[in-house]
C-alpha cells in the first residue's frame, strides 16, 4: 500500500539505481572473465611446463646413464679411451662431448682428442662449478662459449673423472616448440646454473607476466626448474576474447536489472506523483451506487464512490487509496477531480431536479477554507441538472474541527445543500456533536444493518439509532442492504432510504444511467 514520505531526491540522483543496475552486470562480466583467462593461461602454461619437465628429465636419464659410463672408463690414457668416447658421442643423440677429467684437469675429450685444460675452463659460464656440485645448466662450453648446454659431471675417489656436455640445441628446441603454445618465454634452469631460454624471450620483463614455475629434483641432487612467463598483451586478448563471448550475456542481465531497478523506481516516486500523474492520465472514474426512496418506491439519489484503476496492476481499492490520499495531503486535490469527474457524467443523465448526489467529503477537506468555493462551482457546473447536493462526512470530521467545518457547513446548508453523517455508529461521535451541528441525515453504517436477524429478531442498537434519528428530526439512509429481510425490518421501522447491493450495486455512469431508464426499482421493494 502507498504511504507518504516516499519522496525520493534529486532527479540526477534518481535514476543512479538503474544505472549502477546496467553496469554491475558488465563490471562482474569483466573481472569475472579477466579471473578466467588468467586462469585458462595459467593452466596451459602449467602444461607447457610440464611437457618442458618431462622431455627434459628424458634427456637427463640418458644423460646420466652416458655419465655413469663414461666415468667407469677411468683410469686410463686418452688415446686408448677416446674412440669409445668418440663413439658414444657421435652415436647418441644430443651430446657436445664426453670428457674424462683427472684432479680438477680434463684430460681427453670425445670431440678434442688428447687435452690439458683446467675444470675451471668452464667456470667463466657463468659460475664456479665442482663436480660434486653438478649438473648444471651453464650459458656456454670453452668448445661452444655461446651456445647453452647441461653439463652433468662424476668425480671418483681416486681423483678422475667423466664429464657429459648435453648440448642445449635440444632443450632450446623444446622450449621453441612449446612457446608456440600460447605465446610463451620459456626457460630452463638446472641447478644454479644459467638459464635456458626459448628464442621468443627477450621481452622487456615489465611486459611479461609471469605464468607458472615448475619444479623438480634431480637425482643428481640438483633442481629442475621449469619458468612459464607471456607478454601482457596475450592475456590482455585473451581477457578480450572470453569478454565478447560473455558480454551479451552480461548485457542482457544488466538490461534486465535495469528494467527492475526503473520500475522499483517508479513504484517508489512519492505517492503524491502518482496520484498527480494518475489524474492526469484519467485512471479514476466514479461509480454511482443507487439510494432508494422508500416513501416513493424509487431511486431518489446516488452516492458516488471513486474508482482507480491503474494500468497493468488493476483496481485499487478506495478504501486504501484514500487513506493514502488523505495521509499525503491530497484527498483535497482528489475530491476536486471527483467533483470534475461527477460533472461530466451527469451531463448525460436523464435524474429529476432535486436527485441527491452523494459525495464523501474527508475531514481535512470539510475543515479547509476551500470547500465552499469547491462545492459552489460544482453545484453550478451541475445546474442543469440541479441536483441536491449530499455532503457525507464522518463523526470523526465533527469532532477536530476547529470551527471551520461548522462554518462551512452553515455556508452550505444555507444555499440548499444537506449533509449526512456517513457511518454512523462506527466512529467515536459523542451524541452532543449531532445536537451542535446542523445535519440532515444519518447513514447508518452496514454492521448495524447485517446484525438484523433472518428470523424476525430484534436488532436493539439499529433500532435505538433509528429512534434517536427521527427524534432529532434526521432522515435515515441505512446502508449496505444485501437482503430482504434487512430490507423488510428497515421499511418496518420508517426507515426513509435505503442503499446496498439488496437494491442496486455501485456503477458506471453509463450503466447508472441504463439502469435508471429501466424503471429503477427492485421487485421486492415495489
Ligand atoms: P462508504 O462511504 O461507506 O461507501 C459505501 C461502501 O459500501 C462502498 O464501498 C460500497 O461499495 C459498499 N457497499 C454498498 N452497498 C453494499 C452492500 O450491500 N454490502 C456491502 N458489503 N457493501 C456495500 P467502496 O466503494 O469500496 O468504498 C469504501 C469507502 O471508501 C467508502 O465507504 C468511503 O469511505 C471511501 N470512498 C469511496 N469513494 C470515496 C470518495 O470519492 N471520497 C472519499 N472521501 N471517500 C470515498
Ligand atoms: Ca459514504
Ligand atoms: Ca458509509
Amino acid at each position: 500500500m502507498p504511504t507518504s514520505g516516499m519522496t525520493v531526491g534529486a532527479p540526477s540522483w534518481r535514476y543512479l539505481p538503474v544505472a549502477l543496475a546496467l553496469v554491475l552486470p558488465l563490471l562482474v562480466c569483466a573481472g569475472w572473465t579477466w579471473l578466467y583467462a588468467n586462469n585458462a593461461q595459467r593452466q596451459e602454461a602449467g602444461i607447457a611446463a610440464r611437457i618442458v619437465r618431462v622431455q627434459a628429465e628424458r634427456i637427463f636419464a640418458q644423460s646420466r646413464d652416458m655419465l655413469e659410463r663414461v666415468a667407469a672408463l677411468a683410469p686410463g690414457a686418452c688415446p686408448d679411451l677416446l674412440p669409445d668416447l668418440q663413439r658414444w658421442g657421435a652415436l647418441n643423440p644430443y651430446f657436445r662431448s664426453l670428457a674424462l677429467a683427472r684432479n680438477s684437469r680434463v684430460y681427453c675429450s670425445s670431440a678434442l682428442g688428447e687435452v690439458d685444460a683446467s675444470i675451471d675452463d668452464f667456470s667463466r659460464w657463468p659460475v664456479r662449478i665442482s663436480p660434486d656440485s653438478w649438473p648444471r645448466t651453464v650459458a656456454g662450453t670453452p668448445l661452444a662459449p655461446d651456445r647453452p648446454a647441461v653439463l652433468l659431471g662424476k668425480s671418483r675417489p681416486d681423483g678422475y673423472g667423466g664429464i657429459v656436455e648435453v648440448d642445449g640445441r635440444y632443450v632450446q628446441d623444446l622450449l621453441d616448440a612449446v612457446a608456440t603454445m600460447g605465446d610463451f618465454q620459456l626457460e630452463l634452469i638446472v641447478g644454479k646454473g644459467a638459464p635456458i631460454r626459448s628464442e621468443s624471450w627477450g621481452r622487456p620483463a615489465s611486459h611479461v607476466v609471469p605464468l607458472y614455475q615448475e619444479t623438480a629434483d634431480e637425482p643428481g641432487g640438483a633442481a629442475l626448474t621449469v619458468n612459464v612467463m607471456a607478454p601482457a598483451e596475450a592475456l590482455v586478448q585473451a581477457w578480450s576474447q572470453s569478454m565478447l563471448t560473455y558480454l551479451p550475456v552480461a548485457l542482457l542481465i544488466g538490461a534486465g536489472l535495469a528494467l527492475g531497478a526503473y520500475r522499483l523506481q517508479a513504484n517508489r516516486q512519492s505517492f503524491k506523483e502518482q496520484l498527480r500523474r494518475a489524474m492526469r492520465a484519467g485512471e479514476f472514474h466514479v461509480h454511482y451506487q443507487p439510494i432508494y426512496s422508500l416513501a416513493s418506491g424509487r431511486c431518489e439519489g446516488v452516492e458516488a464512490l471513486m474508482r482507480w484503476e491503474r494500468p497493468g496492476s488493476g483496481p485499487v481499492r478506495p478504501d486504501v487509496f484514500i487513506a493514502a490520499a488523505e495521509a499525503d495531503g491530497m484527498i483535497i486535490a482528489l475530491t476536486r477531480h471527483l467533483l470534475m469527474l461527477i460533472e461530466r457524467d451527469a451531463r448525460t443523465w436523464a435524474t429529476p431536479a432535486d436527485f441527491h448526489i452523494g459525495v464523501n467529503v474527508a475531514a481535512e477537506h470539510l475543515s479547509s477554507a476551500g470547500l465552499v468555493a469547491d462545492i459552489q462551482a460544482f453545484v453550478a457546473n451541475v445546474a442543469a441538472r440541479r441536483p441536491l447536493v449530499v455532503l457525507e462526512i464522518t463523526e470523526h470530521s465533527l469532532i477536530s474541527d476547529n470551527g471551520q467545518a461548522r462554518r462551512n457547513i452553515d455556508a452550505l446548508r444555507a444555499e440548499g445543500l444537506r449533509v449526512a453523517i456517513d457511518d454512523f455508529g462506527t466512529g467515536h461521535c459523542s451524541l452532543s456533536y449531532l445536537q451542535k451541528f446542523p445535519v440532515d441525515y444519518l447513514k447508518i453504517d452496514k454492521g448495524f444493518v447485517q446484525a438484523i436477524e433472518p428470523a424476525g429478531g430484534e436488532a436493539p442498537v439499529l433500532d435505538a439509532i433509528i429512534t434517536l434519528a427521527s427524534r432529532l428530526g434526521l432522515a435515515v439512509v441505512a446502508e449496505g442492504v444485501e437482503v430482504q429481510y434487512q430490507f423488510d425490518y428497515l421499511k418496518a421501522r420508517g426507515v426513509a432510504f435505503v442503499q446496498g447491493y439488496f437494491f442496486a450495486r455501485p456503477m458506471p455512469s453509463v450503466e447508472f444511467v441504463r439502469w435508471y431508464a429501466g424503471g429503477a426499482q427492485p421487485d421486492a421493494a415495489a
